[in-house]
């Protein structure tokens, strides 16, 4: 069984390790514009990442139209990404593919 799995609108790609997961949502996917700010980030996790690092609460529930279940659901996914996955070596993978 798949544990993780791309969870991106409308993929239903399963991956056995968070790391593929996440070259995936990097590779694989367009990328998404921050609505708050305009930033072109890869979708899934690395859009998450800067959402949550680079705004407040306040502000992406605004730009998003989101709301506090909305907001949990991600600090969940991110929680649960950075608990599990070595990103130094995502990073390093994307960058030798030219993904980053
Ligand atoms: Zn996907
Ligand atoms: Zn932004």
């Amino acid at each position: 069984m798949s544990r993780w799995k791309c969870g991106i609108e409308g993929c239903d790609g399963r991956f056995e390790d968070v790391e593929s997961a996440v070259i995936h949502q990097t590779v694989e996917h367009e990328r998404h514009e921050c609505k708050v700010c305009g930033t072109i980030v890869p979708e899934g996790y690395f859009a998450i990442r800067h959402a949550f690092d680079e705004h407040t609460r306040a502000e992406f529930v605004r730009a998003y139209d989101a709301d506090s279940s909305a907001v949990r659901i991600r600090e969940d996914v991110k929680d649960a990404v950075e608990a599990d996955a070595d990103l130094n070596s995502v990073v390093e993978t994307l960058r030798e593919q030219g993904a980053l």
